[in-house]
């Protein structure tokens, strides 16, 4: 591999080629539009313009694409050449200012939940000079924010600047509260941890629930799964590790600061996680990780899988969000320090966190709802689909102390001790870890685990980012007005201790008794999508968003109905998955087996005094099975049929959920029981133990 500081970047447009190809003055008003988040003055836009196109030419591209993020929930980008013909009949290589600021694709093709009808199909992309452009495919990407002609946003990455902008506005009004008056920006900082499945790309293409829905949608569970903890941070295997590190390489070229690469739980499951950087080049940069991944996997023969529960019976897969505040001078808001009962900053942050989290607990579940995690929130793996906050027993003790105005002794920095004389002994971490937390704080930022591995990170941020600021906002409405700044902080923490207590939990979030427990303290529980997606046109809601500019009322409309929409589309695609696999390779299986265990059973009577019991159980199981299957295979057909005939979006993804889900779970158990018994030689699908042991 070539040296990993040479390739880092080499395929960005970043800084470094910036201020070697731009002229002084150009850069250094694109550098501090970059840095202060203000909007591009279209003066410069030819000139970066120009050299982009210099630089990418040499780099080999011949193309350049606006690159966004519809609500669609993966990229888009339609590729022009940068080719204008001359007069003599030949060509110039050509990129305006105008082309790289604006593009014009049609919107009408993309998700827009009704606010963009086929006849006005106007949409503008527009350049976000905040993430740097990149060659992907000898292809120049700007990455862009997506609206329509009047000026709603039809994508992730708009409404994720607009948070962005308000938690800065709020923020900045806090840390100047502690006399910070040199802070120009408070950026939001974000590492995601991305979890995937890896699979062999010839069992793979054997499988079309894997092939139409990312998932499988039977299958019985091998004699081993991940019960061993075996594979957990274990040992990759040879073709694991060649793939992870070109993975890791490609990324690098983009400037995705890939860091940690390790095995998961479940077999065939591994994780990557990045070095943290500011939310909106991490959701870009983790847009660009989960294709590299589904690209890199085909180059190994393998197939990625970023589908949240591709596997009943093992582990499925998540995102953990890492979210922090951090000022452009380099200070981290959720950073204890030596002393964190003396860190107000801290401690009024930590507060605020708690306050928004516990008001807005809907808005976080809503954020991670999708059909795929919905299989997997609320299992026995993954958090529960009712939102709590871990602290550890230090910080809860710390803030309980202010709130009760008792004295804490400092516990901090304690040493470790692991008692083998030879391992020097290290710091222990002010908070111990609970993986059953749906949201904890992690040392110096919280976590938050309920994202699914598919979806962009920008919802749960977009979320995070305007309920924050909006505590903020009220924070520092008071304090700025308080005779005494620190008895109105202690004030704040007494006050959110004793209002929002309740959604502090340290214990097991797995737990049978966690969820009586959440239901007495009044926590919600939103099982599914279509639990929690009303809740987010709820008029509070809707005030928040609209006070901090984040959303209208019209795009949380239009936004509840595209993910409503794209809930009953999936479960609808998997459903004629299901009923093409029964209809076609299951029933004719099983029948065709059950007749040949007809004929030995006969057989075996013609010659008599043999024992024909098994063939006997066997084929009254597998024709029961049948049976079974064929009448409920027919239900479904008739249930996707008339969900045509309900025309309201909610009511038709309630259906779904209730209906159609309900039969799929039904005719898989009958399907993974004859599975169990026929012969792996004529079961026409490969098993889970192929699936998952045979990389
Ligand atoms: P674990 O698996 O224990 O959660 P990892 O090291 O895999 O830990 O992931 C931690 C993630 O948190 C990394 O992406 C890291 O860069 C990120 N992180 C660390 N500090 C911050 C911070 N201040 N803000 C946001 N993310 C952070
Ligand atoms: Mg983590």
């Amino acid at each position: 591999m070539d040296k990993v500081i040479e390739i880092f970047g080499s395929n960005v447009f970043g800084d470094a080629v910036m201020k070697e190809r731009l002229p002084e003055d150009t850069y250094n008003i694109l550098k501090s539009t970059i840095k202060e988040g203000k909007g591009i003055d279209s003066s410069i836009a030819d000139t970066v313009a120009n050299a982009m196109k210099e630089w990418a030419i040499e780099k080999g591209a011949t193309h350049y694409t606006h690159w966004f993020q519809p609500l669609t929930g993966i990229t888009a980008e339609k590729h022009d050449s940068f080719i204008s013909p001359t007069e003599d009949g030949g060509i110039l290589m050509e990129f305006s200012g105008k082309e790289l600021i604006k593009g014009e694709p049609d919107a009408s093709s993309f998700p827009s939940g009704g606010l963009r009808a086929t006849f006005e199909a106007r949409g503008y992309t527009a350049w976000d000079p905040s993430s740097y452009a990149f060659i992907k495919d000898e292809t120049l990407c700007i990455p862009t924010a997506f609206c329509s002609y009047t000026g709603e946003a039809l994508d992730q990455k708009t409404p994720l600047l607009r948070s962005m902008e308000a938690i800065n506005k709020q923020a900045l009004r806090i840390i100047k509260l502690f006399g910070h008056d040199d802070v120009k920006r408070v950026n939001v900082t974000v590492g995601p941890e991305q979890e995937y499945f890896l699979v062999d790309k010839t069992l793979y293409d054997k499988r079309p629930d894997l092939i139409y829905c990312g998932r499988t949608l039977i299958g019985s569970m091998p004699p081993k799964g991940q019960e061993m903890d075996d594979h957990y941070f274990g040992v990759l295997k040879p073709r694991v590790a060649a793939f992870m590190r070109e993975l890791d390489a490609e990324l690098w070229k983009l400037g995705v600061l890939a860091k940690t690469e390790h095995n998961e739980a479940a077999p065939a499951q591994h994780e990557l996680a990045p070095v943290f950087t500011t939310i909106n080049i991490a959701a870009d940069h983790n847009q660009l990780t989960m294709e590299m991944m589904k690209k890199t996997a085909l180059k190994h023969g393998l197939v990625c899988l970023l589908h949240e529960k591709p596997y009943d019976g093992v582990n499925g897969s998540g995102k953990h969000n890492n979210w922090s505040l951090s000022t452009d001078t380099g200070i981290n808001f959720l950073k204890p320090g030596k002393k964190p009962e003396e860190n107000l900053l801290f401690l009024l942050t930590l507060v605020a966190v708690i306050r928004a989290v516990d008001l807005h607990q809907d808005l976080l579940r809503i954020s991670v709802a999708t059909a795929g995690n919905d299989h997997r929130l609320g299992a026995n793996e993954a958090p529960p689909a009712i939102i709590s906050i871990f602290l550890g027993e230090d910080l809860e003790s710390i803030l309980e102390d202010i709130a009760c105005g008792t004295h804490h002794d400092n516990i901090k920095g304690a040493k470790m001790n692991i008692g083998a004389e030879i391992i020097p002994a290290f710091k222990k971490d002010n908070t111990d870890r609970n993986r059953t937390s749906p949201f904890a704080f992690t040392g110096n930022k919280f976590e938050f685990r309920g994202l699914g591995s598919a979806a962009s990170i920008s919802d749960t941020n977009v979320m995070l980012n305007t309920m924050v600021a909006d505590v903020f906002s009220e924070f520092a409405d008071r304090l700025e007005n308080a005779a005494s700044f620190e008895d109105e902080v202690n004030c704040i923490v007494k006050e959110v201790m004793d209002t929002h207590r309740r959604i502090i939990f340290n214990g097991d979030g797995y737990s049978k008794e966690w969820e009586k427990e959440a239901e007495k303290r009044g926590l919600l529980n939103l099982k599914s999508t279509v639990d929690a997606l009303p809740l987010l046109k709820n008029e509070e809601n809707i005030k928040m968003f609209e006070k901090h500019g984040v959303f209208s009322r019209t795009e949380i409309n239009s936004r509840v109905d595209i993910i409503l929409e794209n809930y009953t589309k999936i479960i609808h695609i998997e459903a004629l998955t299901l009923i093409d696999m029964m209809n076609k390779e299951i029933v004719p299986v099983i029948s065709s087996y059950t007749d040949k265990l007809c004929a030995t059973l006969l057989n075996k009577n013609k010659i008599g005094g043999i024992n024909s019991e098994v063939e006997r159980e066997l084929i009254y199981r597998l024709s029961a099975a049948e049976k079974e299957i064929f009448t409920l295979t027919n239900e479904l057909k008739m249930a996707t049929a008339a969900s045509e005939k309900i025309n309201d979006v909610y009511e038709k993804a309630v259906f779904y959920h209730d209906k159609v889900l309900k039969l799929m779970e039904d005719i898989r158990k009958y399907a993974d029981s004859a599975e169990c018994v026929v012969p792996a030689s004529i079961w026409p699908y490969p098993s889970y133990g192929e699936l998952l042991f045979n990389i």
